[in-house]
């Protein structure tokens, strides 16, 4: 009863909390839960008095050459950890339930909200993104939906999405959660060796050198860039797919840091792409 797949027995569930008046908070994940997820979950829970939880490998925002296929499923775990952080229900669809046969429309935020980043490795991942959370957004009707910071890029471009088509729902935005180390929490943190959890701290760690050195007065965003990314190579395993410095809401370039400021970077460790990000204020 709590792990719903189909869309009629959905809608029954959503309309009786409607009719009780209940506010609706929605997180929308890709399951393979870890306490990030539960982070969202909690805090939609004590913001609501019904919260949703879908997960959903979305085949839209993989790449062919990505890891659709192989990413991590677990729905028992995932419905335990759900319900014990506070979802009233698990959606949980089969792929046909989303995209109906034959289906043919996406959503899509132009610019360089999408184009940069993630958007220049992975350039169709965000228009999948924005189709699929529409969808669930459409199909679930929230009155709020929970997002973690960890994905920094996916946030900014969600609330354009929201905005631009005057969507009704506020968006939430919950801050990134952390191994004991400082390993930013990821479902696919799991697919690291030994080795590379080990150095994978590096991502964090200099997350935190960069905050360092812009609290002792470096302004340049080169200078920082560099100070990142030198730091990242010292890891053997590490392949840097981008370390960037950008004005934190419409991602544009800057030189010199005068506001709030997102420093991201995505590392690919073996077969494995890790993104981690901080906000200088
Ligand atoms: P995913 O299942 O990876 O698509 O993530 C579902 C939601 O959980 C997204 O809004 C993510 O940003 C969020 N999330 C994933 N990892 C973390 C984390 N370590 N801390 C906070 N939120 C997270």
């Amino acid at each position: 009863m709590r792990l719903i797949a189909d869309n009629k027995e959905l809608k029954k569930v959503l309309s009786e909390a409607r009719d009780k008046k209940q506010r609706i908070g929605f997180v929308p994940t890709m399951g393979f839960l870890h306490e990030g997820h539960c982070s969202l979950i909690e805090r939609a829970k004590q913001e609501n008095d019904f919260v949703v939880v879908s997960i959903f490998v979305n085949p839209t925002q993989f790449a062919p050459n990505e890891d659709f296929e192989k990413y991590p499923r677990d729905i028992r775990r995932d419905e335990q950890l759900a319900i014990g952080a506070g979802a009233d229900i698990i959606y949980f669809p089969e792929i046909p339930t989303i995209y109906p046969t034959g289906a043919s429309t996406f959503v899509e935020v132009e610019g360089n909200i999408t184009k940069r980043l993630c958007g220049t490795s992975r350039p169709s991942h965000f228009k999948g993104v924005t189709t699929v959370v529409n969808i669930l957004f459409n199909i679930v009707k929230p009155d709020a939906a929970y997002f973690g910071q960890k994905d920094a890029q996916q946030v900014l471009v969600i609330k354009k999405m929201v905005r631009d088509l005057h969507m009704n729902v506020e968006i939430i935005v919950c801050p990134i959660i952390r191994e004991a180390d400082g390993l930013a929490m990821s479902s696919r943190n799991v697919f690291l060796s030994i080795e590379e959890r080990k150095q994978a701290v590096i991502l964090s760690r200099s997350l935190q050198i960069v905050q360092d050195a812009y609290n002792d007065g470096e302004k340049n965003v080169e200078q920082l860039r560099k100070i990142v990314i030198n730091s990242i190579e010292t890891q053997s395993l590490a392949d840097i797919d981008y370390v960037e410095i950008l004005e934190t809401n419409n991602l544009e370039t800057i030189e010199l840091i005068d506001g709030p400021t997102l420093i991201a970077v995505a590392v690919r460790f073996g077969k494995t792409r890790l993104i981690d990000n901080i906000i200088l204020a």
